[in-house]
């Protein structure tokens, strides 16, 4: 039977720094949009695959844009992400949540 594979860890020599990305929000116009990018791992039959998700956030609480993208190609970064969540976006192909924080809780309570 197949040999498994260990995952490698690779030895950086940089450190990993975040940088925080920030972009412009298509919904709300603020450079408030920030994209959190992880990777993970598809497995198809005896091949695995890295892919990466990305999760898009807007920090303005009176927009609250949230979209997640996903199996995207791991060479693609956060600015190619950007991109192309703004094509998907523009052209309704991507689902977007808003998530505005109304602290004026209006309860629905259907009875
Ligand atoms: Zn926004």
């Amino acid at each position: 039977m197949g040999r498994r594979r260990r995952k490698r860890y690779k030895k950086m020599g940089q450190q990993r720094r975040r940088l925080p990305k920030v972009f412009q929000c298509p919904a709300c116009g603020l450079p408030n949009l920030v994209i959190d990018v992880e990777e993970y791992t598809v497995s198809e039959g005896d091949e695995s695959f890295v892919r990466k998700r990305a999760v898009i956030k807007c920090l303005n609480p009176s927009c609250g844009l949230r979209a997640t993208m996903e199996d995207i190609p791991p060479i693609l970064d956060a600015v190619d992400i950007y991109s192309k969540f703004l094509d998907k976006f523009t052209s309704g192909e991507i689902e977007v949540t808003y998530e505005t924080s109304e602290e004026e809780g209006v309860e629905e309570s259907t009875e």
